[in-house]
């Protein structure tokens, strides 16, 4: 049999996608993700970056309210008592999680059929194109709607890796509230916007964070930098790169041996936490060459206003070709464009 259409990815690009097709009537399939330890070590699971925040104050159609009876009769109870538990019972904005299942069963109810795999491999010398999961299943298509999004960066340090989930994490929303970092000083590594997120966020348990600055700048937002430099728990370290995580095989982070590339010589900051905030890579790695891509990875858009890529018949929607928006609400509005070109080039192929 071969797909109408194909969705890769899991975040508000690809439900967005398939509502607009499902609608449509192409019965899309969407491919989310594998629930893998890899993936959750990169921030690749299922249902996105979104899924890995707490409220989202600016996606339109969510004010703050009570918002658990909404979602208890909207999304299916499994996965309610699955993904969404405990659901907030006072008023707030909606939640990443609450906002991303609510996505993915707008999706479901209209028809789209969801995998719970990764793809891996992509065949797009010519048309009807071939695709291939993790799991080993092949798959054929017309038209295909990437919507893989972007990860989080990470510094490449040996000792980096070594205490990867045992300290050193690119999420403090995800990990923040783990015991071993409660009432303890941790490290983050960035200056822009999202890494005061991150110091911001991690105050809430940490007993200190300390921030790490290359240069003697943030990129952050003016208001970003306010909230930084006022709050009491945060301390601000310029012209620092970290040199070693420091640990052992028992309790996992114990430090941070900072450089200073100012003045030299090296610091060491006691901490049982690193945090990295300095930037995402698209997840473009399974496409190998076959779609074209700009220097820093993301897919290119080849015509202006459109959803199209290098390859006819498929089309790219949210981060994972824009380095500039990476919004929520971005990422669904392309990823409604992406469906309606799908929807069109179809059309126009007789299909
Ligand atoms: P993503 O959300 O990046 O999801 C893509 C998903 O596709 C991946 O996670 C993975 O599950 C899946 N995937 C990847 N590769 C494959 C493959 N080969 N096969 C199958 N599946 C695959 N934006 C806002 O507008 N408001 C906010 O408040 C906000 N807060 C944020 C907080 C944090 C901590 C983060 C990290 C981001 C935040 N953002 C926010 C940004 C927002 O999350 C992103 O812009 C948005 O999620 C991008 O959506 P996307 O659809 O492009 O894909």
């Amino acid at each position: 049999m071969t797909e109408h259409v194909v969705i890769i990815g899991s975040g508000p690009a690809a439900w967005a996608a398939a509502i607009y097709a499902a609608r449509a009537n192409l019965k899309p399939l969407v491919f989310e993700g594998a629930e893998t330890e890899e993936n959750r070590i990169a921030g690749t699971l299922p249902l996105g970056q979104l899924n890995l925040t707490t409220e989202v104050e600016n996606y339109p159609g969510f004010p703050a309210g009570l918002l658990h009876g909404y979602i208890r009769s909207a999304v299916v109870e499994n996965r309610v008592s699955t993904y969404l538990e405990p659901l907030h019972e006072h008023r707030h904005a909606v939640t990443g999680p609450e906002l991303m299942n609510l996505m993915r069963q707008q999706a479901e109810n209209f028809g789209t059929r969801i995998i719970t795999d990764d793809v891996v491999e992509l065949t797009l010398k010519k048309p009807p194109y071939q695709l291939k999961t993790l799991g080993g299943q092949n798959f054929e298509t017309h038209t295909i709607i990437i919507a893989t999004g972007a990860r989080a960066n990470y510094l490449g340090l040996e000792s980096e890796e070594r205490f990867k989930n045992r300290g050193v994490s690119a999420c403090a929303v995800c990990d923040g509230a783990l015991p071993r970092f409660r009432n303890k000083p941790l490290v983050v590594v960035g200056g822009g916007d999202s890494a005061v997120e991150e110091a911001t966020y991690l105050t809430k348990y940490a007993s200190t964070v300390h921030m790490l600055m290359r240069r003697d700048a943030f990129r952050a937002s003016k208001i970003m930098q306010e909230r930084a430099r006022t709050n009491p728990k945060i301390n601000i370290h310029y012209f620092r790169e970290v040199d070693e995580v420091l640990g052992d095989d028992k309790g996992g982070v114990t430090g941070i041996r900072a450089k200073n590339n100012r003045e030299g010589g090296t610091e060491d900051f006691p901490a049982s936490g690193l945090f990295l905030a300095i930037g995402h890579t698209p997840n473009t790695d399974f496409l190998k060459g076959q779609v074209a891509l700009n220097d820093k990875g993301y897919i290119k858009y080849t015509t202006l206003m459109r959803t199209y890529t290098s390859v006819p018949g498929v089309f790219a929607a949210g981060d994972v070709a824009d380095d500039y928006y990476r919004q929520a609400v971005t990422s669904a509005g392309t990823g409604c464009m992406a469906a309606l070109d799908a929807e069109r080039y179809l059309a126009a192929m007789g299909l």
